[in-house]
């Protein structure tokens, strides 16, 4: 066929379903577009001119398209590969069509990798979005269906890389958009070249046996139709084998050759009305056994892209099995042609057939009521995903964010702490601001830096996403979260120290939990950042632990006695001849109180030789205090507020056998230190029961140590053996 008869194929063609199409416009785009091509050939030899025409014909063919559509057909090419510009096709032929070819273009320039399942859903929705008006993707499909069925004259590998693609971007989304027939062809030639040897065998065996599958069509049909008519139902019905894609799949997925593929056999019965559709199905399932489980009724619930039909599959002669559609002529075409489909009944004046199923060109029409069909073709646009907006990051992944989105919305969307660390965002490689919307194919990138100051107030407003929104307002509760921790903890263990305890001996699985019930916070961290932020005080907190508190104290009292006891003999035996003593609790003697609770301060640790004064607290006994810890301060000790509450205690002669206390110790940070002060804390034979040590940014170590000692005097030799350490400047015990 020379270029001329094909053009004048496709005016037929048109002709065929729209004779009041625009014959002068077309004939004007398709000499444009080969005047535009002129001299460029395509990989088969042949002019350039010929793969406009043909993509032409398969809009004009196979979905039936306005003229508009025609003629972008024609010129889809001219922008990307010729000088021809969005301005001349604008001036030659109308806005819109220059739009629908740059947007054809569009789709053209995206660069498609492999990916996960997730991201090839993304780059669908991404290409139908871009697409804008609905033509874009239809003119598009068919474009790649042309070059699908001319991928012989390519590389290797271009035709495998083409035909994933179709696989995996095209074929799914013409079936969404309800074209099977564009699917079945478009899955068939990418399986030829993804799986020659697969595809070959599948179709050879077709071939092989079309004679007897042929016979076994016609008489099927003859059974089916004779019945029909005796029944007067009006129908019409085609028999096919199944498309090699979908033989291919079956056979993978139920790992079966051939022969045992179930169903080679397709009929298709279209009826007038949906009540026959039932009709016929009670003739077929009369004819032939139905095989049980088969029968789908998607009339009752159709598919989500809006296929209707009944499916059933039945036993026929032979004992070969098929399987029967049913389905009206409405319902057939939506199936074959999809979205396509409602356009030409929209077109025809027809009404919109069953655009029920189709929410979007549902919403559409009710946008369009009262406009002329023209004016609805013109406005078609695809709103399927108008909230949503799909851009690239650098490494070609795939963000869906909703419709207006900014940079912000972007870096959020791929991590919280990229958002946080947010100073710059370009767009395709230009620096744009903050609140720079974003386009459907944009590539984007956003800039951080580690000392990025974290996101500013005027970003909720700016940030269209909820999660962006969330993340923000997370960012700044957690950090003045922080911040009411930090203060809530000093409060709270300020006041616990009054009362002679610390944080230690409220942690613990058999404590914890019965405190914070009192207090009603689920955690420690929650009472802290409630206290810093002043929701509640330290006092109330304590205060209402205070019965809690008193157990644990009485407890921990009890558990120490019972220690002393157990070591009693021992002591007794050294002590034999000692005079009794005044009473004791824990080797402290308490002036005019016999037999009360003794608590050690947690803040200064005394240990027996120490000068040491009590504290009576509120319901923990007394607390212990060395006399020059700053809470037993002078000042203190002279406080009105806490007069009477000071009292006179001494060590007795039955101390405990060790008494927990703290040393620190500074020293110039070097290689083995903390090695040498725990051989110093070995040699010396101290109990030890936690060393902390941290460098300090001007070059010093400040080391920490839990011991357990028995009296000042071992402390001593403790402390300086410690000093004898090189390096070692101070060695402490902690107070206040
Ligand atoms: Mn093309």
């Amino acid at each position: 066929m020379t270029i001329q008869e094909q053009y004048n194929h496709l005016e037929k063609t048109i002709r065929g379903y729209n004779p009041s199409a625009d014959f002068s416009h077309i004939r004007t785009a398709f000499e444009y577009a080969d005047k535009c091509h002129d001299g460029q050939k395509r990989k088969s030899g042949e002019p350039y001119i010929i793969h406009p025409l043909a993509v032409a014909q398969i809009v004009a063919e196979e979905l039936k398209l306005d003229s508009e559509s025609i003629e972008a057909a024609l010129l889809h090419d001219v922008i990307e590969d010729t000088p021809a510009e969005h301005a001349d096709v604008s001036r030659l032929f109308s806005p819109t069509i220059a739009d629908l070819v740059e947007g054809v273009s569009k789709l053209t320039r995206i660069q498609y990798a492999t990916k996960e399942d997730e991201q090839m859903e993304n780059l669908r929705k991404m290409l139908i979005a871009m697409s804008k008006d609905i033509r874009v993707i239809l003119i598009k499909i068919s474009d790649r269906l042309h070059n699908m069925r001319t991928m012989e004259y390519q590389s290797p590998e271009k035709q495998k890389q083409k035909s994933l693609e179709t696989m995996e971007i095209y074929a799914p989304i013409s079936h969404r958009l309800g074209m099977q027939r564009m699917k079945w062809e478009l899955e068939d030639l990418s399986l030829k070249y993804l799986d020659p040897v697969g595809y070959q065998e599948i179709v050879s065996r077709l071939e092989a046996k079309k004679t007897e599958y042929d016979i076994f069509m016609q008489k099927t049909r003859a059974q089916v139709e004779t019945r029909l008519d005796e029944l007067d139902i009006p129908h019409l019905v085609y028999g096919r084998v199944k498309h090699p894609y979908s033989i291919y799949r079956k056979m993978f997925s139920q790992n079966k050759n051939l022969d045992e593929i179930f169903d080679l056999f397709a009929f298709r019965v279209i009826v007038d009305n949906v009540g026959d559709c039932y009709n016929v199905l009670g003739v077929v399932h009369d004819i032939f056994t139905p095989l049980l489980g088969r029968f789908k009724d998607y009339i009752g619930t159709p598919k989500p892209n809006g296929y209707q039909s009944l499916h059933t599959t039945v036993m026929g002669t032979d004992g070969i099995p098929f399987e029967v559609q049913i389905r009206t002529r409405d319902m057939h075409e939506v199936s074959e042609y999809g979205v396509a489909a409602h356009w030409k009944y929209k077109q025809n004046g027809q009404g919109a057939g069953a655009e029920g199923k189709y929410e979007w060109v549902r919403r559409l029409l009710e946008n369009q009521e009262g406009a002329d069909a023209e004016e609805f073709i013109h406005s078609l646009k695809i709103d399927m995903f108008a909230d949503e907006v799909f851009v690239f990051t650098p490494n070609g992944d795939v963000q869906n964010l909703p419709a207006g989105a900014t940079p912000i919305d972007f870096a959020y969307a791929i991590h919280s702490a990229v958002g946080n660390r947010m100073v710059g965002a370009k767009v395709n490689g230009r620096i744009v601001t903050f609140d720079h919307p974003l386009k459907s194919g944009d590539i984007v990138e956003i800039l951080t830096s580690k000392g990025a100051k974290g996101p500013s107030r005027d970003w909720i407003k700016i940030a269209k996403s909820n999660e962006a929104r969330s993340k923000i307002r997370q960012w700044f509760k957690k950090e003045r979260r922080d911040e009411n921790i930090v203060n809530g903890r000093a409060a709270f263990e300020a006041e616990l120290k009054h009362c002679g305890l610390t944080m230690k001996d409220l942690l613990g699985p058999d404590r914890l939990p019965g405190l914070l019930k009192k207090v009603t916070y689920p955690t420690l961290d929650d009472m802290y950042a409630a206290i810093g932020y002043g929701g509640f005080t330290a006092q109330k907190a304590v205060s209402r632990m205070q019965g809690e508190l008193q157990r644990i104290a009485k407890q921990q009292a009890e558990k120490q006695a019972l220690e002393t006891l157990e070591n009693a003999p021992k002591a007794e035996e050294s002590r034999s001849s000692s005079p009794k003593q005044v009473k004791s609790e824990q080797g402290i003697i308490v002036e005019g109180l016999d037999n009360c609770l003794v608590k050690f301060s947690k803040c200064c640790t005394p240990v027996p030789g120490d000068e040491i004064v009590g504290f009576i607290t509120r319901g923990y006994g007394v607390s212990v205090h060395r006399s020059d810890c700053p809470n037993a301060s002078p000042e203190r000790r002279a406080d009105p507020a806490l007069s009477g509450r000071w009292i006179k205690v001494s060590w007795g002669s039955d101390t405990n056998e060790s008494y927990p206390t703290t040393l620190e110790v500074v020293a110039k940070d070097r290689l083995n230190l903390l090695l040498d002060v725990s051989a110093a804390l070995s040699t010396t034979k101290t109990f030890v029961s936690g060393i902390q040590c941290r460098s300090t940014d001007d070059g010093f170590a400040i080391a920490r140590m839990e011991i357990r000692v028995r009296d000042g005097e071992q402390m001593h030799t403790i402390i300086n053996k410690l000093n004898q350490i090189s390096g070692v400047l101070q060695v402490t015990r902690p107070s206040g």
